[in-house]
């Protein structure tokens, strides 16, 4: 810790996936000229890798990412994935720290685009939830069509699935042989008693006319009753303390 201070980018400490300290600077620059495909690709893999992992100069790169993403989709993709491992074991908090213009500029510029009502609306909504620090709910939001929620019951701890999708929306307990038994269908929040996160998830999601995303948020949100002991619990209060990701 300690070791990014520097407002100013030093890139000799920004190193990326491959250790290199000089390529990111170089690509950056190539991408402000001209939009070039290869080099967005290259920054792509220098910045982060598939197994979760961003390095360094993903943190560097993000002021100049943000700048490039109001005309950029590539810049503005890069930027949120780059924000989503946030969460990780990266060792770059004072890094992130020293970003929070960047982040904070970002995440207008989402808000934005969000309104627009975009095709590919769920990835953009991911990105916001990451950048406004809500990791839990951008790495495990589906878009309701078919998801399943694994969770213990905070009173008897038996294992209780919760289907939110269009085969239904219920707790239930998954019996390997016959399927999800026991069934009891989900009681949906209304939008009063929603508040906090999945409050502005939720009205965001209606501000900008994603219907089947509200309704799975009020689900996800709402509560659900426990098949085995019939005590009634919030779905998203026990599947957030049960998988926290763990922040360091
Ligand atoms: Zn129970």
């Amino acid at each position: 810790m300690g070791r990014f201070n520097a407002q100013v980018v030093n890139w000799t400490l920004m190193h990326d996936c491959y250790g290199d300290v000089e390529r990111v600077p170089a690509l950056l620059g190539r991408v402000e000229f001209d939009d070039n495909a290869e080099a967005w690709e290259e920054l792509g893999y220098r910045l982060v890798l598939e197994d979760d992992l961003v390095f360094p100069a993903g943190f560097a790169a993000l002021p100049r990412l943000v700048r490039l993403a109001p005309r950029s989709a590539r810049a503005r993709g890069l930027a949120g994935t780059i924000l989503r491992r946030a969460a990780g074991h990266h060792g770059c908090d004072d890094l992130l720290a020293d970003r929070a213009d960047a982040i904070a500029e970002f995440r207008e510029l989402l808000d934005r685009h969000l309104r627009s009502r975009p095709a590919g609306y769920l990835a953009s909504f991911l990105d916001l939830l990451a950048a406004k620090g809500e990791y839990h709910w951008s790495a495990v939001l589906g878009d309701f069509t078919d998801d399943f929620y694994h969770l213990a019951c905070p009173h008897c701890a038996v294992e209780v699935t919760i289907a939110i999708g269009e085969h239904g929306c219920y707790s239930a307990i998954r019996d390997w042989h016959l399927g999800d038994v026991d069934r009891r269908g989900l009681r949906p929040a209304s939008a009063e008693e929603l508040s906090g996160t999945g409050r502005w998830m939720y009205e965001t999601a209606v501000r900008d006319g994603q219907e089947s995303l509200a309704d799975g948020i009020a689900h996800l949100f709402g509560k659900a009753e426990c098949p085995h002991c019939a005590s009634v619990f919030t779905i998203a209060d026990e599947y957030a303390s049960a998988n926290r990701p763990v922040l360091r």
